[in-house]
């Protein structure tokens, strides 16, 4: 059995994208594992985590863009306010199951792992568990 294992993110804006791809591929590493599923996981309600590219950066400020104007700050019945940051973490979603071969993170050529923050800034924290194959 492998522990999980965390790190922080401390976030620096109310929306943002944050790379945190090495820190997972390190996290993953010192599992020690070769081949297997390393399940990443955000224990948060306001942040949520999704992969897509990091070789530009635009991307990633042009979802933040897009889903303020699908889920604009404003009335909702959730009394704290944050009602906005809820749904857009539940829509980029709380975990990833990615794939471990060879002892590297297998990911696309433009794929990067991003903790989504909605409701910063704040410190967020990552869990990383791997799950051998043997
Ligand atoms: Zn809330």
């Amino acid at each position: 059995m492998i522990p999980v294992r965390s790190f922080d993110v401390e976030t620096s804006t109310r929306s943002q994208m944050v790379d945190i791809t090495a820190r997972v591929r390190t996290a993953m590493k010192q599992s020690g594992a070769r081949h297997g599923v390393c399940v990443v996981y955000v224990p948060h309600t306001t942040a949520g985590i999704t992969v897509n590219e990091s070789a530009d950066p635009a991307v990633a400020a042009d979802i933040l863009e897009h889903l303020e104007k699908l889920v604009p700050r404003g009335r909702y019945r959730h009394r704290e306010g944050n009602a906005d940051a809820h749904i857009k973490a539940s829509l980029m979603g709380f975990s990833l199951a990615l794939m471990l071969e060879e002892g590297e993170l297998s990911l696309g050529t433009w794929q990067g792992i991003f903790l989504c923050e909605f409701d910063g800034p704040r410190r967020r924290r990552v869990w990383v568990k791997v799950i051998p194959d043997d």
